[in-house]
């Protein structure tokens, strides 16, 4: 049975390229009521006007340009979570729209099971607002991804997730491993929580976590 039209979330959509958003529009308007927006400040207006679940902008448009967008969005208090499309890979294309409050970016041209799976993401995590600094380093539990210092994006896990946004929740607390355990591996060991700690810092950087010795672990500054 499909859900009725008003069961579906909300999706923001700013593009200014028309075949794009065609396809685009096509293949999320099986899961989403999509509002689709050509320019910037179309977008603002929609976003201004009403609550949406999610949102997906395009970097580059004409006149207001999404990053543009975002920070008026974001200045505005409005936490929905957004992912920012960019045809540029460089340093400054990621970071820019992060910095805007993007909580994830996908390159163009993007695969559109990705698009899927990232926004799907985004609707399980915690809740949009809840993007960390972790010393230079950006972590986005609502995107499951931890962000580099030049905006590499890494893939984390669920519970790769909830150990971060654990020891990010105080920073300056130093969580046993006992308290690590209840709150994010519930029947799991001492030997787990190692085990977690050290695959996020492989894929991460070794400083994201600090080791603090027979005591625990603490939420790092990397630089
Ligand atoms: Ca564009």
């Amino acid at each position: 049975m499909n859900p009725s039209p008003s069961a579906l979330p909300r999706l923001l959509y700013v593009e200014d390229e028309a075949e794009t958003a065609a396809i685009v529009t096509e293949v999320l308007g099986v899961e989403y009521l999509i509002d689709h927006a050509r320019t910037g400040e179309a977008g603002l207006e929609l976003a201004l006007g009403r609550r949406y679940d999610v949102m997906v902008v395009d970097r580059r448009l004409p006149g207001m340009s999404g990053v543009e967008l975002l920070e008026a969005v974001r200045t505005a208090h409005i936490t929905t979570p957004a992912i920012m499309l960019t045809a540029l890979g460089t340093v400054d294309d990621r970071v820019s729209g992060l910095d805007a409050g993007a909580d994830d970016y996908l390159l163009k041209p993007f695969d559109f099971a990705e698009l899927r799976a990232r926004l799907r993401a985004m609707r399980r995590g915690r809740g949009p607002g809840t993007r960390r600094e972790i010393g230079d380093w950006l972590f986005s539990p609502a995107a499951l991804a931890l962000y580099a210092p030049d905006g590499g994006r890494i893939p984390l896990t669920q519970a790769e997730s909830d150990l971060l946004e654990l020891l990010t929740s105080s920073p300056e607390h130093v969580f046993s491993r006992d308290e690590i355990v209840a709150s994010v591996f519930p029947g799991g060991s001492a030997g787990t929580v190692d085990a977690y700690v050290h695959y996020v810092r492989r894929k991460s950087t070794p400083e994201i976590i600090d080791t603090v010795r027979a005591r625990g672990y603490r939420s790092g500054m990397p630089r």
